[in-house]
């Protein structure tokens, strides 16, 4: 009985938010109602503006109640209201009677990995439907701490040579589904007295493929979790329209672009979307993007023996981003991370594919490890792996 009068309340409290939210972002909550099930309002999905319509008109607190509570989630980490020691200790208690919760559209870890290597979490969440996306937190020695996070549930580009490509696409996820995997480690880490410093979109699904919720979700990682924006990484299958349009977004994120091949042919063999938005079509809305925002492109490069490796391989590289005036632009080289459904193999051969670039284009090129590599800690492959053992 107890239990059904706090879903009530919690319904109506929810519903008096949507109804008198007054700005745009405040109304949200009638898209969380939607995602959530009955009984269970996760605070953390409201942003700034909406989280302060909902104390003062639904929760009846005066509008320095939120500051607190955002300090208590935020700034130290705490999601259980009971802890948050200078609340009203009426207030701490209704507030869980009510049945709202800090985070909740992830329903539970079904299965996380540790690497003993370097620290690597990898982490497969399961979501309120039942779908299974995944985030990746690095610990680095100088200190950074990067979230690798999801955009969506699977992904439709078909990239031949990636797990979740290899799985179709189920859903996009929700802003706060995206905001709350790195909320989670960012608390964890507040906790421990570290915090959240990167955030990169490199997990399962194609960011600017949702391109809304992405960036909402980016927006309040930087204003709640202070990441600084340039520290936000979306990485794109290369979606021509979605890198012009983030080139007029505000949020000044940083833009990385997985290329992997560079004339068409052997592109598109690889990554489907390349018949839709072909190189020089890519390669003009970057041109376009370094116009307008003066950025740092960064390319990913998955280095695959034999197939995309070698000195020439660099060489038509080099020229591609040299005809097409790209600036300043970065070359993350990392070996491919062998995946079931792909014949292709890791290349060994990165180092000198990196000094191509450098010595003969004055490209900067890095090799890249691949973090947790005694865990599945490719993209998609937690749950490849997950599924291949029916769990
Ligand atoms: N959809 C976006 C972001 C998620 S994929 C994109 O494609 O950019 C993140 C990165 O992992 C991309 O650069 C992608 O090409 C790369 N990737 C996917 N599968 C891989 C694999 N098996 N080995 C190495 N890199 C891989
Ligand atoms: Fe999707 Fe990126 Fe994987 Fe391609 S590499 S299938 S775009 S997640």
């Amino acid at each position: 009985m107890l239990r059904c009068m706090a879903l009530v309340t919690a319904a109506r409290a929810l519903s008096s938010t949507a109804r008198r939210a007054a700005k745009p972002s405040a109304a949200r909550p009638k898209v969380l109602r939607k995602k959530q099930p009955p009984g269970v309002f996760d605070v953390g999905s409201l942003d700034r503006q909406a989280l302060e319509t909902f104390v003062v008109d639904d929760l009846k607190q005066p509008k320095f109640r939120a500051k607190q509570l955002r300090e208590w989630i935020y700034d130290k980490g705490v999601d259980d209201f009971g802890n948050m020691t200078n609340l009203p200790a009426k207030w701490r208690t209704d507030m869980s009677a009510r049945g709202l919760t800090v985070g909740g559209t992830i329903a539970g870890t079904r299965a996380e990995q540790v690497s003993r290597r370097d620290g690597t979490i990898k982490r497969a969440y399961e979501l309120r439907d039942g779908s299974v996306i995944e985030s990746v937190l690095m610990p680095y020695k100088d200190g950074r701490r990067t979230a690798c996070i999801s955009s969506q549930a699977g992904c439709g580009m078909g990239c031949t040579f990636c797990a979740t490509g290899q799985m179709g696409f189920t859903r996009h996820l929700s802003s706060a589904e995206i905001f709350e995997q790195a909320s989670r480690f960012s608390r964890e880490l507040r906790r421990r007295g570290e915090r959240l410093s990167n955030v990169v979109f490199m997990g399962m699904g194609e960011p600017l493929a949702n391109y809304n919720n992405v960036l909402e979700a980016a927006r309040r990682i930087h204003d709640e979790l202070g990441v600084g924006a340039r520290h936000i990484t979306i990485s794109t299958v290369g979606l021509a329209r979605g890198i012009e349009k983030l080139a007029d977004d505000p949020l000044p994120v940083t833009l990385a672009v997985s290329l992997h091949q560079a004339d068409d042919e052997s592109r598109s063999s690889i990554m489907p979307v390349n018949k839709r938005y072909n190189l020089e079509t890519l390669l003009s809305s970057i041109n376009t993007y370094q116009r307008k925002t003066k950025r740092r492109v960064t390319f990913e490069w998955a280095a695959i023996q034999g197939e995309n490796d070698d000195e020439q391989a660099a060489r038509k590289l080099g020229k591609l981003l040299k005809q097409h005036s790209v600036r300043d632009a970065h070359v993350n080289v990392i070996p491919l991370n062998p995946t079931k459904g792909f014949s292709g193999k890791k290349s060994s051969n990165v180092d000198t594919f990196c000094r191509t670039l450098q010595d003969e284009f004055r490209i900067s090129a890095t090799p890249r490890v691949r973090r947790g590599i005694d865990i599945d800690a490719g993209c998609g492959q937690l749950t490849t792996a997950l599924e291949e053992k029916g769990a």
